[in-house]
């Protein structure tokens, strides 16, 4: 805390990791008397650098990037970059952090990183983002590389970003190779690698459901943000005969009460990934949806809430109104949505509840894949990365049971987590020396 006093969200990620580590480094002696978990919070490398670009009116901007390179003890560096005006050190800390025992559940040899720039991609003309981009690589580009740290997207960098970004890597380097995952399929791309965390959330609630002789048929579910994880989501949904009322955006929630079917959700992902508007536009074309103006929807009734915008989003109020209107499971999409006040009430009320870390770890996991693909030169079919994705979820699930579950049969499933995660890293950590 003294040393990361002024980093509240990094702050927030590390005591809920804490709360569930310690107990266990205390039980067992090949971890307890190490400092592990001290070494596990400092980055082991973290990179900032000046980007400038030249918008469309012709002035010069300046914006900050970063890369925290978080853990390597398992394998090269991995995670996403986020492009957002409220991007700071702090909220990179926190995503490299949760991504490192994220990457380790997976099972796939993937250390822990965050990136990304304070840039704010709203508003910006196709030429200014490329230029951004370019920009942003023409410094990144020195620090990455396939075997030593391998970004990929997250909130405000998308397919298109990646093609820019990948583009000015390998003019820098001339090299064709999978330093970036969530490429065109053309270019190094996998399948499934867009559906893929979204699907993964949608995986993880079927395999909550089952513990509790349940499953999505018929279930009323809520879902937050409109983006590629929030899509992606509802698409799986959908597809598993589940009847999706909510989608948002930073503007707000859409509720419709008729449900989100594929037609509708097809809208949706035109609105905002073609023509980039705000989601209230939804009722240009569904006017009996209600649009709620600067809310997030926790408050329409439910049985399975699915978070997939921002962390935070939800906080103790929400998990009470949840509670309250019978809500039985909580499948997170988004990193850290939850507040840990709202993580402690769910896990009171011995409702279902699964960590980012856990249940959005499908995206990470198909990126794996895709590392896999580039280095074998071979493309696996949709059905194929399916079939494996849904393993890695199952085996997530497995994981989190072999460590979170009580004598009374509850399955914590922030305590399997965090303690499959932490194993995996310490016992590398410990295997390679004080490094
Ligand atoms: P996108 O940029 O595609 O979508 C983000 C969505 O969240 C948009 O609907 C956006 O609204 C909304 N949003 C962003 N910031 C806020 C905010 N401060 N308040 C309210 N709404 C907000 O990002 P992704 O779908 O890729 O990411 C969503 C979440 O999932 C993030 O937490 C990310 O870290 C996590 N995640 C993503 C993975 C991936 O593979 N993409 C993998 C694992 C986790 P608007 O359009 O108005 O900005």
């Amino acid at each position: 805390k003294v040393r990361n006093g002024n980093e509240p969200e990094f702050l927030q990620a590390v005591e809920e990791v804490a709360e569930t580590v310690i107990p266990y480094i205390v039980e067992h002696d090949i971890y307890y008397g190490k400092n592990i978990l001290l070494r596990m919070v400092e980055p082991e490398r973290v990179i900032t650098f000046r980007v400038c670009w030249i918008d469309d009116s012709g002035e010069i901007q300046v914006n900050r990037g970063y890369r925290i390179q978080m853990n390597s003890a398992i394998g090269p560096y991995k995670g996403g970059l986020r492009f957002h005006p409220t991007v700071n050190m702090s909220i990179l800390k926190f995503l490299a952090f949760e991504q490192v025992f994220k990457n380790s559940l997976t099972t796939l040899p993937m250390g822990g990183g965050k990136g990304g720039s304070d840039f704010d991609p709203k508003g910006k003309s196709d030429g200014e983002i490329m230029r951004f981009c370019h920009a942003f690589m023409s410094e990144l580009f020195r620090h990455i590389g396939p075997n030593t740290d391998v970004p990929a997207g997250d909130i405000g960098v998308g397919a298109r970003e990646v093609g820019f970004l990948f583009g000015m890597y390998k003019k820098l380097n001339n090299e064709f190779t999978g330093v970036l995952t969530g490429k065109g399929l053309s270019w190094g791309g996998s399948l499934i690698r867009p559906e893929a965390t979204g699907y993964g959330t949608v995986y993880f609630a079927e395999k909550m459901l089952e513990t509790r002789g349940q499953n999505l048929k018929g279930k009323k579910v809520v879902v937050s943000g409109s983006g590629n994880v929030a899509q992606y989501a509802v698409e799986k949904c959908i597809q598993l005969g589940a009847k999706v009322l909510t989608m948002s955006d930073s503007s707000g929630y859409i509720h419709d009460a008729d449900g989100i079917d594929a037609t509708k959700l097809a809208l949706i992902m035109e609105l905002k990934n073609v023509k980039r508007a705000r989601i209230s536009e939804y009722l240009e074309s569904y006017p009996n949806a209600k649009f709620v103006k600067g809310k997030t929807p926790w408050d329409v009734a439910c049985d399975i809430a699915m978070p997939c915008a921002t962390q935070n989003e939800l906080n103790d109020d929400d998990a009470k109104m949840l509670l309250k209107n019978g809500c039985i499971c909580v499948s997170e999409g988004a990193n850290m949505p939850s507040t840990i006040h709202a993580v402690h009430t769910f896990q009171k009320a011995r409702i279902l509840y699964a960590p980012g870390k856990a249940s959005n770890a499908g995206g990470v996991a198909t990126s794996g894949l895709e590392m896999t693909q580039n280095s074998l030169r071979f493309n696996w079919t949709r059905e194929e990365v399916d079939k494996k994705l849904k393993e890695i979820m199952s085996n997530i699930h497995d994981s989190c049971i072999k460590y979170g579950k009580s004598e009374d049969g509850y399955i914590d499933y922030v305590k399997g987590a965090n303690i499959a995660g932490f194993v995996k890293v310490a016992d590398a950590m410990l295997a390679q020396g004080v490094v």
